[in-house]
């Protein structure tokens, strides 16, 4: 006879979430970064995600959900996660126990949960340039920082097309926060 634990596993969309690649993190020196590999694709799942987690945004083109946990940045993919500023991995590991656990329920409520496919934030290349150096340099290729800035947000440039962002370290708290933004909206940083 089967026992209540061994139905429930069976049932379980996500058994386990396992880290792949682990790296300090860039914001943080004394936290990891990391990436896990999700066993099915959990795209359909994400509105779902969305709606029931406060912190969560839905970036639907992509797609991705990004949320937070305490200080923690997580980025779901379809068949990926990544979580900035994690302790350890053993902290990584629970918190990825814990998205398991938000996956599986979505799945197995779907039917009670309203999906909001709407995301939350709303990033304005002008918020990017903000965090740009704002020196028009063109070394990026683009005529200004603000043009950089709405290629960024499509995807046309990745941010290290930026060097100056990279080289001078006038520019180091900028680079941070702005790879906050991209990891937040889902973007590769
Ligand atoms: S390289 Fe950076 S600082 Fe120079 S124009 Fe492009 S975005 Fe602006």
């Amino acid at each position: 006879m089967r026992q209540a634990g061994e139905e429930r596993l069976e049932r379980m969309l996500v058994e386990k979430i396992d880290i792949e690649h682990v790296e300090p993190c860039f914001a943080d020196e004394t936290k990891i970064r990391l990436i896990a590999r999700v066993p099915v694709d959990v795209s359909e799942l994400m509105p779902y995600l969305n709606a029931m987690l406060a912190s969560a945004t839905y970036v639907r083109d992509r797609p991705a959900l990004t949320l937070t946990k305490g200080i923690r940045l997580i980025t779901v993919y379809p068949r990926r996660v990544t979580i900035a500023k994690a302790d350890d991995v053993a902290d990584a590991e629970e918190t990825l126990a814990w998205l398991c656990e938000k996956i599986n329920h979505a799945h197995d409520h779907k039917g009670e949960i309203q999906p909001v496919f709407e995301g939350k934030i709303r990033i304005k290349p002008l918020d990017i340039y903000g965090l740009l150096p704002q020196t028009n340099c063109r070394e990026c290729g683009e005529k200004s920082c603000l043009a950089f800035a709405l290629l960024l947000l499509q995807e046309k440039h990745p941010l290290r097309d930026c060097m100056p962002l990279y080289r001078e370290k006038k520019w180091a708290d900028k680079l941070r926060r702005l790879k906050d933004v991209l990891e937040a909206l889902g973007l590769e940083t």
